[in-house]
């Protein structure tokens, strides 16, 4: 195996693969805080690429309640707990070593799904990836557990524990999931007949119809279970990201070639989403822009974390952790960076809070924001999950988002403008 650069795990790791990288890549932000679990998203995808015969169970875009629910069935327990098997009591994060550039969230010591391979060994030898093949019935009930809460006596390192937000007694939190179009994809470096393939234009992760041959190594291998096989023709699909939208093709939706976001994030009635694509330089690093909103929210004040690091793929998409649940859960959900987010998302200062404006404005994709400073509006006495009182300053400045083109493409203020509507034209028919 060759070694790569993952800087989310502040190491190098071995990948089947060496390492290669886009000149841009598609990633996301989803605010966890915001998900009303809709599925507004989950049905604007399954209506626009899964609604053929042998796609019935297919769902590129699902929305779980966490802590039980999981599409396919207990998805992530499954793979934590094989995991833990190859490597007991050894999953564990130094996050005293610290770098912004480099390691972010400090260094995992554990082993990534690339890593505990050669000590799985299956029927055909030793596995490339560590990873499992859900059944039938795992696939057959995106929503089972939905809304299913829990609670408790609170015991620190239990997952279940009563909620962090004193208000609350038991918890719950919806996770909206697509295909992360990760850095390292476990099914690409799963995948015996090389059909699994990432564009060097947007990072988007591809599979090549013409050379699958439905063998599901890649089913196996992706951590996130987002790759899915179709019974009908014999081959494994998965998330497009979209791609005719990404690069501004769509003749009726981009007529001036500018991107424009996958269907799911533009439909998102909750306003959680918010989609881009940021600049890799040659080595793979993220280049350096604290202007791109995604680049902001996720290196600059790091608000927003990848999903199970853990797994080593490099996932790129990102989770603003909810506030309400027990730490013990987020920690080995979104890494050692938990703290840090919820702590600035629950009370966030000027800027930051001027750049959460943009999620959902616009579907255009925004590659630069600017702010413009406007009046002191409001003092606000905000409690944080730790239980200390701050007071936010609220000031009616005013976001503005760019498109690819550096076109102002839409403007928001702090302060959500009232309109009147004249009572002569609109009667109220109550
Ligand atoms: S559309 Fe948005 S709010 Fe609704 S379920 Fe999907 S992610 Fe959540
Ligand atoms: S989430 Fe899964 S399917 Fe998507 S790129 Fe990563 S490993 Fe592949």
């Amino acid at each position: 195996m060759a070694q790569v650069y993952n800087w989310q795990l502040g190491r190098e790791m071995s990948y089947p693969y060496e390492e290669r990288h886009p000149q841009w890549q598609f990633a996301f932000v989803f605010n966890t805080n915001r998900c009303i679990a809709c599925q507004t998203c989950t049905m604007a995808c399954k209506s626009t690429w899964t609604f053929s015969r042998g796609q019935e169970s297919m769902w590129w875009n699902n929305v779980e309640t966490k802590p039980y629910g999981g599409y396919p069935r207990h998805w992530d327990a499954k793979l934590l707990a094989m995991l833990e098997a190859v490597n007991p009591g050894g999953q564990s994060w130094n996050a005293s070593t610290k770098e912004p550039a480099t390691q972010p969230y400090g260094v995992f010591d554990g082993k990534t799904i690339f890593e505990a391979a050669d000590k799985r060994i299956g029927p055909e030898g030793p596995q490339r990836v560590v990873g499992y093949l859900p059944s039938e019935a795992d696939w057959a009930a995106p929503n089972v557990h939905e809304d299913s809460a829990t609670g408790g006596k609170w015991k620190p390192g239990q997952f279940n524990g009563s909620t962090q937000l004193p208000e609350h007694r038991v918890w719950f939190f919806y996770l909206a999931r697509i295909c992360n179009h990760c850095t390292y994809p476990g099914c690409l470096g799963a995948c015996p007949r090389q059909a699994i393939y990432k564009r060097p234009e947007d990072g988007i992760v591809l599979i090549d119809q013409s050379r699958c041959r439905g063998y599901r190594k890649c089913v196996e291998g992706c951590p996130y279970k987002k790759v899915m096989y179709r019974g009908n023709t014999h081959t494994s699909e998965k998330c497009v990201g979209c791609y005719p939208r990404i690069e501004g093709s769509d003749p009726e939706l981009c007529p001036d070639g500018a991107p424009i976001e996958t269907r799911c994030m533009s439909v998102c009635v909750g306003k959680i989403r918010l989609q881009g694509l940021v600049k890799i330089d040659e080595d793979g690093k993220w280049a350096a822009d604290a202007t791109n909103p995604l680049y902001y929210l996720i290196r600059e004040r790091q608000v927003a974390l990848p999903l199970y690091p853990q797994f080593g793929t490099e996932p790129n998409g990102y989770y603003i952790p909810p506030r309400w649940v027990p730490r013990g859960y987020l920690y080995q959900m979104f890494g050692p960076g938990v703290d840090h987010a919820i702590e600035q998302y629950s009370c966030p200062d000027r800027e930051l809070l001027a750049v959460l404006q943009l999620f959902r404005a616009q579907r255009q994709i925004l590659f630069r924001f600017e702010i413009e400073k406007g009046p002191k509006v409001a003092e606000v006495p905000v409690r944080l999950p730790s239980g200390e009182e701050q007071v936010q300053e609220l000031f009616n400045d005013t976001v503005i988002g760019f498109n690819k083109f550096g076109k102002e493409v839409v403007r928001v203020t702090i302060d959500e403008p009232v309109k009147e509507r004249p009572r002569e034209r609109h009667a109220n028919s109550i």
